[in-house]
């Protein structure tokens, strides 16, 4: 099946097409059906299936939908990973204006407290960075948080981010979509699915 024939929208059907995604990969044929129609998801993919991309489209799909301010958040285990994400977040995303922001460990704080007040559709962090900033950044929260992503979700636990992920799902509200990608499915990973999916579907490849 196409992009289209999934379910997306043509202009996110271009931008596909721009970066030279033709077909969707196995993981994004399997997600976007239910992700798009909104339901949660956990998905068991790798680097390099093309799993950045099934979380992205149907993210800005709704945010096409429903435009409002900060719409996404979503958290990776390193700061190469969330620059990547967020790369493809504005490849995807740019034509329709969607503004991303990287706030990651190891970068000028003050500096993304500037990117952070010029309300960006997406954030994309680091999960201690992102704690630091809702501390200390005047004015930031996930108050309006609709879809919240755990990237790599194996690797954030084993990075010991569990305890900060607890923290940021408290602050994020209750009425939200959820994704979940892991390369494995850990006790642990199993533990924070539980934390923070509804009734999701499960894909793999
Ligand atoms: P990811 O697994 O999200 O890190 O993606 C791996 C690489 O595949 C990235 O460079 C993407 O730009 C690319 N990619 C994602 N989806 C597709 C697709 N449907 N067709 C071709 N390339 C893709």
């Amino acid at each position: 099946k196409s992009f289209a024939e999934l379910g997306l929208m043509p202009e996110l059907c271009e931008a596909c097409e721009k970066l030279k995604y033709t077909i969707p990969s196995p993981i994004q044929a399997e997600s976007l059906p239910h992700s798009l129609e909104g339901r949660d998801i956990i998905g068991l993919a790798q680097t390099g299936s093309g799993k950045t991309a099934a979380f992205a489209l149907p993210i800005l799909q709704a945010l096409w939908e429903k435009p409002q301010g900060l719409f996404a958040c979503v958290l990776a285990p390193t700061r190469e990973l969330a620059y990547q994400i967020g790369e493809q977040f504005e490849a995807l995303g740019g034509g329709i204006g969607v503004r991303c922001a990287v706030v990651v460990g190891g970068m000028d704080m003050m500096s993304q407290s500037v990117a952070l007040s010029k309300k960006p559709h997406v954030i994309v962090a680091t999960p201690g960075r992102l704690q630091d900033h809702l501390e200390n950044t005047k004015g930031f929260s996930l108050r309006s948080i609709k879809y919240l992503v755990l990237d790599e979700a194996d690797r954030l636990l084993d990075m010991d981010f569990g305890p900060m992920i607890d923290k940021i799902l408290k602050v994020i509200p209750k009425e939200r979509n959820t994704y979940l990608y892991s390369a494995t499915m850990t006790s642990k990973v199993e533990k924070l699915q539980r934390a923070s999916l509804s009734n999701p579907v499960r894909v793999a490849v």
